[in-house]
């Protein structure tokens, strides 16, 4: 793209540039000199602070603009300048890619939300596959296969998965470090009868894992270790929060708006626990985050652990309200994937995106032991885009529900 014309503006503190396909930016001078990409002003390594913005001149003003390489070079003389016989220069095709109107603005951020685009409202609702035979044909193919149905659709389950110990290690490992929790970094879930709900064989509601942290844990990895074909009930259900949330803002925009801004608290204490070691964990937080744009970028759902709720008077009724509009929403049939997980599956999902279920179940004698591990949204995103970069693939950086849509 390149620079057809341009006007400076107000005082001097705004570069209007018409580009050749007629769109126009607006750029501050504070903006434009800031982001100075010439050898004295751009960081050569991470920390460089090579410009101090306070030491500038609150009233930097455009001076001189000039444009060079047939409309591809941008150069700025600003008044005010701080630095001794400094040129501004800017490429075009980063100034424009930078853009930031409000069509720009939200052409960014739509093109990178791929959950409200894959969400399956109206369609069947089963979890996408991949056959571990994949993943040992091609290593970096098979898990970005996986990684990209994770990315757009929430979830994948992982088919014919080696039934050994090591494997989730090896599986969660082609992305990441696992993340560690108070559960340890691989722990198994089976019916050993201490501590914890998912120790025992009862029916599990739907729920994210450990909205206790601050940062909950992001990709939940479940392999079916065994699950013995005499085994009855222990059926998996998911639902997508970004999904419900939603339908919620569209069916009861009051409840929505509560669920942004009243808080509820999660908590995990646990003094003299059998199988993990002793815990604080407490975290007060809303069950839905908005960012800057107005966009859905955090869900939380846990009524599992959520401890008591401590907010002003005058928000206990609409708090209780909308918790009963969520249930309400998350119980519809059409949002439920249903199925039931097989020895050798491994499922896995985004856990700040899907809450999941179990049925309760009952041994007859046979054994279901899962064995789970999590990672990183943050890990997770980035290998997404590493990987999908050396494999050739066009690959923008996806919102995955951490609370930021860029
Ligand atoms: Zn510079
Ligand atoms: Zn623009």
């Amino acid at each position: 793209m390149s620079i057809k014309n341009f006007q400076i503006l107000h005082e001097k503190n705004i570069l209007e540039i018409c580009w050749s396909d007629d769109h126009i930016s607006r750029f501050h001078a504070k903006w434009i000199r800031f982001h100075c990409k010439c050898v004295r002003c751009k960081p050569s390594v991470t920390f460089d602070y090579k410009i101090d913005i306070p030491s500038f001149s609150p009233d930097l003003a455009y001076d001189e603009v000039k444009i060079t390489d047939e409309g591809r070079k941008l150069h700025v003389i600003f008044e005010k300048e701080l630095f001794q016989n400094h040129v501004t220069e800017h490429d075009a095709d980063w100034l424009r890619q930078k853009c930031y109107c409000d069509a720009c603005l939200e052409c960014k951020v739509n093109e990178r939300d791929v959950i409200s685009k894959h969400l399956r409202s109206g369609r069947e609702k089963v979890p996408p596959e991949v056959d571990f035979e994949e993943i040992l044909e091609d290593s970096d193919r098979g898990t970005f296969k996986w990684l990209k149905h994770v990315i757009e659709e929430g979830m994948c389950l992982l088919k014919n998965v080696p039934r050994e110990e090591k494997t989730i290690k090896e599986v969660a490992s082609k992305i990441a470090t696992l993340e560690e929790t108070s559960f340890g970094s691989v722990w198994n879930v089976m019916d050993t009868g201490v501590d914890n709900g998912s120790y025992f064989p009862i029916a599990l509601p739907l729920h994210q894992d450990q909205p206790t942290y601050e940062t909950a844990p992001g990709l939940l990895l479940l392999h079916a270790f065994r699950f013995d074909s005499v085994v009855t009930g222990g059926n998996s259900t998911m639902v997508d929060m970004f999904e419900a949330v939603e339908i919620m803002r569209k069916e009861s925009p009051e409840d929505f708006q509560t669920f942004v801004e009243v808080p509820a608290t999660w908590c995990q204490v646990e003094y003299n626990p059998t199988s993990i070691e002793p815990v604080y964990l407490e975290h007060q937080k809303p069950h839905i985050t908005l960012d800057y744009f107005g966009k859905v970028v955090g869900c939380v759902w846990q009524p599992g652990t959520q401890s008591t709720l401590q907010v002003h008077e005058r928000d206990v009724e609409r708090y209780y309200k909308a918790h009963n509009k969520m249930m309400e929403i998350i119980r519809r049939k059409e949002l439920q994937y249903k199925f039931k997980l097989s020895a050798g599956d491994m499922i896995i999902f985004n856990n700040r995106r899907m809450v999941h279920a179990r049925d309760a179940y009952k041994s007859n004698g046979g054994v279901r032991h899962l064995r789970g591990t999590y990672l990183r949204l943050d890990h997770v995103k980035s290998k997404y885009l590493v990987l999908g970069r050396k494999l050739g693939y066009d690959v923008i950086p996806p919102k995955v529900g951490n609370n930021s849509s860029m």
